[in-house]
């Protein structure tokens, strides 16, 4: 192995995994069993020493200068309490973090509110992972106020990480969403790119989707790839995965490789699919026909692992 690990080495049959993916990136000990104390988040809100994240509209105060970006934390105040508090973990000096999550009116401030895909790549490891926990926490609570049985309004419990339903007393935990994620490539080591007729002309990326109950993540690649651009992959291999708040999903990155490059798409999810090589992709990207993915998204590293390095683009 050379020295350079950390380079985008984008041989195709290497199976190295993706580090440092943006979002996959968090240092706090989540120090789970601290949740089930009942007076855990009143004392934290008590202690000056606790730091506080607080999120408005998926939205978090940042201290920018130049590329270094960090989140801009504070003491409890006393509208705390009344807001939703999640308890986000500690670090190695013991120092306790919460998440509160405001309401519009709670954004004030001269420091600029950022969202998670504006400054995902540009913050430490343990600030992205605080915001990308956060953020898919506040979603969650957002759209499960009430009970699925009896339709009761839930309270949230075990410092932000269940709500529980006063009437029947079930517990709900937080959704993760798996959706797979695929570097499709064929025996001449194109890759697949595909657009959502959702999307403007010129975007485009690799394929994704849902996995469905009672289907494995490989079976999924499989499948979504199938139904998508009629095209049988084989090879899926695991590449890396990263959680994707927006709202609360988990991306799971595969490589698979196409057992025959005829394409045969469903028009409903796809309005075009191509194969490219490498050098078509540099020549589209430097055309400015190309949207790349962002940079804090899986599907952009994806495709510079598949290319062999950093694609130039704004961000
Ligand atoms: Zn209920």
């Amino acid at each position: 192995m050379s020295s350079a690990r950390h380079t985008l080495e984008g041989v195709s049959g290497s199976f190295e995994t993706l580090h440092d993916l943006s979002l996959a990136r968090g240092t706090l000990d989540r120090a789970g069993l601290r949740r089930r104390d009942p007076d855990l988040l009143p004392l934290l809100l008590k202690d000056p020493l606790t730091r506080i994240l607080e999120l408005v509209e998926g939205r978090a105060q940042v201290l920018e200068s130049g590329r270094d970006v960090a989140l801009l934390l504070r003491s409890p105040q006393e509208q705390d309490g009344l807001r939703l508090v999640v308890f986000l973990g500690q670090d190695q000096h013991g120092t306790a973090y919460l998440g509160v999550v405001g309401q519009a009116q709670d954004a004030s401030g001269t420091a600029p509110w950022r969202s998670l895909r504006e400054v995902g790549v540009l913050l430490s490891d343990q600030d992205a992972g605080m915001f990308a926990t956060v953020l898919g926490l506040a979603n969650w609570h957002a759209v499960h106020t009430h009970c699925p049985l009896c339709g009761t309004a839930t309270e949230p419990d075990q410092a932000g990480w269940i709500r529980r339903c006063p009437k029947d007393g079930t517990e709900h935990y937080p959704r993760t969403d798996p959706a797979v994620i695929m570097a499709v490539t064929d025996a001449a080591d194109r890759l697949l790119l595909a657009r959502s007729p959702k999307w403007p002309q010129g975007r485009l990326s690799v394929l994704a989707g849902f996995v469905e109950p009672g289907e494995s993540l490989e079976a999924a690649v499989a499948r979504e790839v199938l139904e998508e651009v009629g095209v049988v992959v084989e090879h899926v291999h695991y590449l890396g995965s990263q959680p994707w708040p927006f709202p609360s999903s988990l991306m799971v990155g595969f490589t698979g490789r196409a057992v025959d490059s005829a394409l045969h798409l469903d028009q409903e999810e796809i309005a075009e699919a191509v194969w490219v090589t490498r050098q078509e992709l540099a020549q589209m990207v430097a055309a400015g026909s190309f949207a790349i993915s962002p940079t804090v998204s899986i599907a952009r590293r994806m495709i510079e692992r598949w290319y062999g390095g950093p694609l130039d683009s704004a961000n």
